[in-house]
């Protein structure tokens, strides 16, 4: 199957309430056109290097989200054009990302990333992690970054009832955090999980945003 054809097997399966991120990680810029000409306009990468070789060759309307982990140190290459970070997973990068958004006069919108998998390699939060984020002093004078919700990563596991747990898991961080702490932002909507092995239970769990890539470009190297 073309990515035109899996992206639109796709959108019938995914409602229209949940966003589809692309994710183009690892695939060539022909790849992305393809997929920008069948009218995705969403991509996703892991990396900051990739990301900042490929977005100067693609078409201005693409909306770039940051998927992967993120290191300080890089925020400054990406902070002029980032639509969405989704892998804020401390306060001195979310720190980092504020005063790189304020240099160029933006507000960069971020997700605070949880560990909810069982991998230990994953990167994220704990809930306790967040609320002290969340709580701190520095975050409040934070003028330049919004956190607009939550994203997380399931367990690579054949074992449905497991990636359902988590994923139910993460949606009720996100609504505790919405209660507790948003619930006078509009802005604080996002649930950002599910990807090509597990979006239709992410979607039933909630979901707002699927990062899906082998799924529409076919197999990673
Ligand atoms: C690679 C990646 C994805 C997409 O994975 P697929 O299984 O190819 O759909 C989603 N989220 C993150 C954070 C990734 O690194």
């Amino acid at each position: 199957m073309s990515v035109a054809e899996n992206l639109n097997a796709l959108r019938y399966a995914i409602p229209a309430n949940v966003r589809l991120v692309a994710v183009s990680k690892t695939k060539p810029v022909k790849s992305i056109k393809e997929a920008y000409n069948a009218g995705q306009r969403i991509f996703g990468e892991n990396r900051v290097q990739e990301l900042t070789q490929k977005q100067p060759l693609l078409p201005s309307d693409i909306e770039w989200h940051l998927i992967g982990h993120l290191q300080k140190n890089k925020v400054k290459y990406i902070a002029q054009f980032i639509s969405l970070i989704h892998s804020v997973d401390s306060l001195e990068l979310l720190e980092v990302i504020n005063k790189e958004a304020a240099k160029c006069g933006r507000i960069i919108s971020c997700l605070l990333q949880f560990h909810i998998a069982k991998e230990e390699t994953k990167f994220g939060l704990s809930f306790e992690e967040a609320v002290d984020l969340i709580h701190s002093e520095k975050f409040r004078k934070m003028k330049n970054v919004k956190i607009c919700g939550v994203m997380g990563m399931a367990t690579l596991t054949e074992d449905e009832s497991i990636v359902r747990k988590e994923f139910q898991e993460l949606y009720g961080i996100f609504t505790t955090l919405k209660e507790q702490d948003f619930s006078n932002e509009i802005g604080f909507k996002e649930i950002s999980m599910g990807m090509s092995g597990d979006y239709k239970i992410a979607i039933e769990e909630g979901s707002t945003l699927v990062r899906i890539g082998s799924a529409i470009f076919g197999e990673r190297a």
